[in-house]
Formats: structure tokens, sequence, C-alpha cells
């Protein structure tokens, strides 16, 4: 039987493979159309690597990590890898998801992206989906939400922090040789994260 922690990948799996032609679409427009097809490989390696039966969240999300760092390649790849590779340090030895572990592990993820890839909030990346996304969840966890109220509020500012993107020019990654002609576009990584966060919050419900 599948733990909850595959079952989980799985799902993210199934969610980027449904939308690898549009995340590869907007990445045609403002990159070099591989994001569908970087993350879709990546996850399609996970659900391969990763052990069914694995029960540990933490080292299922290594195993995660270290297969995307070694298959997706591109910008999204060490990104998607270090981030998962820090959220699982939280999870190390736990079964189960409380929304102090899930805030700590969104932080951890997103200060490991920023380490990886030295951008900050406005750059029009996957940051600027998850640092809304990561303000929205502390904020209904510190006033007491429980995960699923916190998850919705979470992925509401990701898909608000997506229409942002639309509206800035890119300044790092490939998007930014276009720089002011990415505005207009939404970014195809902080479409991938939304879609990661929505996939986690309906898993949990
Ligand atoms: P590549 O650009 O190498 O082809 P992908 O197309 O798979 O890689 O991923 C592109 C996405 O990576 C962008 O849409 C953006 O969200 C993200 N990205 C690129 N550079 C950075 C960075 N320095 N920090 C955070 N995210 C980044
Ligand atoms: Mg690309
Ligand atoms: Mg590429």
């Amino acid at each position: 039987m599948a733990t909850r922690v595959y079952q989980c990948l799985k799902e993210i799996g199934d969610k980027i493979m449904a939308n690898k032609d549009f995340l590869t679409d907007l990445d045609r427009e403002i990159g070099d159309a591989d994001h569908g097809v970087n993350m879709a490989r990546g996850f399609a390696a996970v659900v391969e690597k990763v052990p069914e039966d694995e029960g540990d969240i933490g080292a299922a999300l290594k195993k995660t990590g270290m297969t995307l760092l070694s298959t997706v390649g591109g910008a999204s790849g060490p990104l998607y890898g270090t981030a998962y590779m820090e959220a699982a340090k939280v999870f190390a030895g736990k079964t189960a998801v409380s929304p102090e572990d899930f805030k700590a592990a969104l932080e951890a993820a997103i200060a490991g992206i920023q380490k990886r890839g030295k951008a900050v909030k406005g750059e029009k990346t996957m940051l600027d989906a998850l640092m809304p996304a990561y303000d929205a969840f502390s904020e209904k966890v510190d006033a007491g939400a429980d995960l699923n109220e916190a998850l919705d509020a979470a992925c509401a500012a990701a898909a608000e922090g997506v229409e942002y993107t639309k509206t800035i020019a890119a300044t790092k990654g490939r998007a930014s040789y276009l720089g002011q002609r990415s505005v207009g576009h939404q970014d195809p990584g902080a479409t991938s994260a939304t879609l990661t966060l929505e996939t986690i919050r309906d898993f949990l419900k």
C-alpha cells in the first residue's frame, strides 16, 4: 500500500503531467519552451525513485529533491531540488503534517531557493508565488487557523502572485533576456509552484 506522502507526490506529478503543455507554452513565450517538459521528466523520475512504502515524510522529500536535482536540469531543477531538500529537513522522521511544520518547511524551501538563485520578490520567478503564499500561510497559522484554512489562504496568495508576475519584467532567469518584453506574460515557475501548493492543499483536505 502506498503511503500518504507517496500518494501526495504522485498527485503532484499527475498535476504537473496534466499541465505539461500549459507550462511549456508559458515558457515558450518568455523562455525556452521546456518548463513543463523539465518538470514532467523530474516527477516521472520522482514516482519511480521514492519507495511507495516510504512513511517518513522527510526521507521521501529528500529523495524527491535529489531526484529533481539530477533529472530536471535548467534553472528549475536545482531550485525545486533545493526546495524539497530543505523542506525534508523539517520533516525528518515525521509521518504527519502539522501547520507549524508546514510553515517551517515552506520558509526553509524559500530560503533554499533564494540562497541558490539569488532572487528576491518581484523578479518574476517562482518566489513571487511562494513568498506571498508563505506570508498568508503564516498569518493564518499564527492566528490559530488549521492546516486547511491556512493552505487555502496560501493558494489564494500564490494565485495572486502568478497574476502579479504578468505585470512585471523579469530580472532573473532566461525571461530576463527579454527585459520589458516579458511584461504581460505569467511566469512558468510561479505557475508550477502554485499548482504544487494547490495539489498539496487538495490532498490534505
Ligand atoms: P530554464 O529557464 O533553465 O529553461 P525552466 O524553464 O525549467 O528552466 O524554469 C524556469 C523558471 O525557473 C522560471 O519561470 C522561474 O520561475 C524560475 N527561475 C529562474 N531563475 C530563477 C531564480 N534565480 N530564482 C528563482 N526562480 C528562478
Ligand atoms: Mg525553460
Ligand atoms: Mg531550459
